[in-house]
């Protein structure tokens, strides 16, 4: 009689949980598997070998294999949520640091925490903030979209906040400077930073349509 037997690589799931599938571009949920060697028997696995061979994350849905790393990546669910905190956050502070009253300035970072899914932000719920914030955390609020936002994001995110310094008129030192610390903390140089604040402060050219009405025109 012929023995016939061997190993095989098995995979053992020992955790499960919602992680970023880059693959299907959205949150899945995924299975964390352990990889062992078994020796097997006329093909049947019997136990296992030696130390794991390692681990993989697996997406339950399109069903590709991860190194365990991509658990650290938030999921997009995590990360609005960050966004979110951290516009308003942003905002807040850039008011703290000019004019505290100043209505266009004040309707400016409303529409910043609205922008950012906060929807129900209204004037009472930023005096609070205003109250409330410690503005020295601004940093970890945003040093997580560092990673997740890209450019076109990062320069979104800096234009609105530099919308609410501008609302009350040109930036002051201090407003300049809550500025920096965002751009800085979002890896923009000091150049980018001036590019984006030019182009906040630089009326925008009127389109065909927006053009005076035909009576208002010289010939
Ligand atoms: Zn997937």
């Amino acid at each position: 009689m012929i023995l016939i037997w061997g190993f095989r690589a098995r995979a053992k799931a020992v955790s499960m949980g919602e992680f970023f599938c880059t693959r299907c571009g959205v949150d899945r949920s995924y299975v964390l598997q352990q990889i062992r060697r078994w020796f097997t028997f006329f093909f049947i696995p019997l136990f296992p070998v030696g130390k794991p061979l390692g681990e993989q994350v697996k997406c339950s849905t399109c069903g590709t294999s991860f190194a365990r790393e991509v658990l650290s990546t938030p999921t997009s669910a995590t990360f609005s949520e960050n966004l979110r905190g951290a516009v308003r956050f942003a905002a807040v502070s850039m008011l703290d640091a000019g004019d505290r009253s100043n209505e266009a300035a004040r309707s400016a970072a409303i529409d910043a925490a609205r922008g950012a899914g906060a929807e129900s932000y209204d004037d009472t719920w930023l005096t609070n903030d205003l109250g409330a914030l410690d503005f020295s955390q601004l940093g970890e609020y945003v040093t997580p979209l560092a990673q997740g936002l890209n450019l076109q994001g990062k320069e979104t995110f800096i234009e609105q906040v530099a919308r609410i310094g501008l609302a009350d008129g040109p930036l002051s030192p201090s407003e300049t400077l809550v500025l920096e610390s965002l751009s800085a903390t979002l890896g923009l140089s000091a150049a980018h930073l001036r590019g984006i604040v030019n182009s906040t402060t630089t009326p925008q050219l009127p389109s065909a349509g927006d053009g005076p009405p035909d009576e208002h025109r010289q010939n």
